[in-house]
């Protein structure tokens, strides 16, 4: 038996190692909290749950085209509308459909966007989607991309029909809520 192996059995070289690094990490920060109960605050540019706004949007159909699984579906007519007594032809939104449980969040659709602010966007802070029934909970229409019925938002985040926008998820333009 080698000196090495005879200190390690006599001594329990093996077991104090063990219990070193048991007492070294008690004593580190945890980098898991208790979910629910608690959740860690996702960073500004995290990508989850999406916002939309129908009245930014101009149906120019870059988002659709900039999917690259294809699940951003767009359909609109075009309106004649009075601009400063000028008629105008403009594309009014039919259909904005998202496919969400397909969704790979890469946020290309959003990077697409040429509004300002952007028409879609997913720095919404909101990732808890899960569902039993995925194929009609987690495909959404216009509509609810912007009520978010259904949706359970990150605490202090409002729907997008609330005020919410890409840079402020609280729609509160920067003042506390009361
Ligand atoms: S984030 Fe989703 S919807 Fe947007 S481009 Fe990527 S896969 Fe398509
Ligand atoms: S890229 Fe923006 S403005 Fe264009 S259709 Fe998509 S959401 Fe609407």
């Amino acid at each position: 038996m080698s000196v090495r192996k005879l200190l390690t059995e006599v001594f329990h070289l093996d077991l104090l190692g063990g219990l070193w690094q048991t007492a070294r990490f008690t004593m580190t920060r945890k980098a898991t909290v208790p979910y629910p109960e608690k959740r860690l605050d996702p960073t500004p540019r995290f990508r989850g749950m999406f916002g939309f706004s129908e009245e930014r949007c101009i149906v120019c159909r870059a988002c659709e085209r900039a999917c690259p699984i294809r699940i951003i579906y767009i359909d609109g007519h075009l309106e004649e509308v009075e601009v400063d007594g000028k008629k105008r032809k403009k594309q009014v939104l039919d259909r904005y459909d998202i496919d969400v449980k397909r969704c790979m969040f890469c946020g290309l659709c959003q990077e697409a966007c040429p509004t300002t602010p952007k028409a879609i966007w997913l720095t919404t802070k909101t990732y808890e989607l899960a569902t039993y029934e995925r194929d009609l909970s987690l495909y959404f229409r216009k509509d609810r991309l912007q009520s978010w019925e259904g949706v359970v938002a990150y605490p202090g985040v409002v729907a997008p029909a609330d005020g919410q926008t890409p840079d402020d998820p609280g729609g509160t333009g920067g003042k506390e809520r009361g």
